[in-house]
């Protein structure tokens, strides 16, 4: 039978509240899993098993999914069998063929966690490697630099066979650090920002703010899109769409046009904190890279800042655009973010924006917009939507 083993990445660091980082991402992936079929999900000695047990289970999408899944520093699929060395020879020849045929060099590594077992570790190594070795004349053994490695783990229950994992997701598991909204534009920044945060342990709301009809039907569904794609791997990520048009049109009514983009910015972060505070998220994401665009240097950002009440968060803020990029194809976001689109960041774009602005004359030239009255209007007409998660393999 083929069963799936993750490797626990940083959760086995967590000393007294181990425990409990172990069992949340046991109870993420059984929930995860629950749509594919019945699988047997738990976790004995820093690794977690996931086996399949009714006949209709759906291995590669659990793999996918496991793969996903954050906490997991590695995963490989496993081969169980009987604890004899025939059996596990004949497992290793019969389903490690694709990886064995292909190598030049392998090697056998066996870990025995039943000490009953009657051969030593490197009895176990010696005669599976020979048996391998007869089925494959063209292979040959190094143990120092082996292309391949075959792993023999004898445990309890059975034996398992597996050649070298693939790197898991990492992090920690979904929602051990708490909860917070992560603005989502629709560009390429805002979903890596997201989804950098949500493999620190996050569990994420987004909140999106839409100017129709300066922005169409067309940028919201680009930006649910992405939302179901993040879901993919952070496994839940509602987004809240904030009407956001009035708002636009008073500031482009009252305030001096250098000042458009640092006002609606810091429009946007009074809106999103209240949003974020009524659905429990104790912090803000944004996508912000600094000196990326004149509302991203220091200055503007400390004075945008300056209108939030909670910590705001900014993963890519170190990042080059590429190495943002290379996260965006990682996740499958970047072919979306590229769609032509208009945010309504870009509706009414100074054409000078201010790269230095002031907080004192900044807040003089808000107050005047009043807009205490149209943002509480926005929050209220809040509409909250469901995502689904994409799971594209
Ligand atoms: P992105 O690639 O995420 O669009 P950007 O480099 O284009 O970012 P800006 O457009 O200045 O930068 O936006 C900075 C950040 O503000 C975004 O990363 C996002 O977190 C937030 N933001 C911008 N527009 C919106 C929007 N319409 N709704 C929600 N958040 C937004
Ligand atoms: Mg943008």
């Amino acid at each position: 039978m083929e069963i799936i083993l993750g490797k626990m990445g940083e959760v086995v660091l967590k000393g007294q509240n181990r425990r409990q980082f172990e069992n949340r991402l046991l109870s993420t992936l059984r929930h995860r899993l629950r749509r594919y079929g019945a699988f047997n999900v738990y976790a004995m000695q820093s690794t977690v098993y996931v086996e399949p047990v009714s006949e209709d289970a759906d291995g590669e999408m659990a793999f996918e999914i496991t793969r996903r899944l954050f906490g997991l520093a590695a995963v490989s699929r496993a081969y169980s069998c009987a604890k004899n060395v025939d059996d596990i020879s004949r497992t290793a020849i019969d389903r490690l063929s694709p990886s064995l045929g292909a190598a030049a060099s392998f090697k056998v590594e066996t870990r025995r966690s039943d000490k009953a077992f009657p051969m030593t570790s490197p009895e176990i190594s010696r005669e599976v490697g020979g048996r391998i070795a007869e089925a494959f004349p063209a292979l040959r053994v190094d143990v120092k630099t082996p292309a391949v490695t075959v792993y023999v783990e004898v445990r309890d229950r059975a034996a398992y066979v597996h050649t070298d994992p693939t790197p898991g997701a990492g992090g920690l598991p979904q929602g051990t650090a708490g909860r917070a909204a992560i603005m989502l534009s629709g560009g390429i920044d805002s979903p890596v920002a997201a989804y950098m945060m949500a493999k620190r342990g996050l569990e994420l709301e987004g909140i999106h703010f839409f100017s129709y009809p300066y922005t169409s039907e067309r940028a919201k569904d680009k930006v649910l899109r992405l939302a179901s794609i993040l879901a993919g791997h952070t496994g839940y990520l509602p987004v809240h769409v904030v009407p956001f048009t009035a708002v636009q049109e008073r500031i482009r009514d009252r305030c001096p046009e250098e000042y458009f983009t640092i006002i609606m910015r810091r429009s946007m972060m009074r809106i999103a904190c209240a949003v974020a505070e009524r659905n429990e998220c104790r912090a803000l994401v944004t996508g912000e890279s600094l000196g990326q665009v004149a509302s991203q240097t220091l200055a503007a950002l400390a004075v945008t800042e300056e209108a939030a009440s909670m910590p705001v968060f900014r993963p890519c803020i170190g990042l080059d655009k590429e190495e943002i990029v290379t996260i965006s194809r990682r996740i499958g976001a970047f072919e979306t973010s590229i769609l032509p689109y208009e945010d309504c960041c870009t509706v009414f774009t100074p054409r000078h924006p201010r790269t230095k602005p002031r907080l004192a004359d900044v807040l003089e030239v808000e107050k005047a917009a009043e807009l205490e009255e149209l943002e509480a209007e926005a929050i209220a007409a809040v509409e909250r939507v469901k995502t689904e998660p994409l799971l594209e393999l």
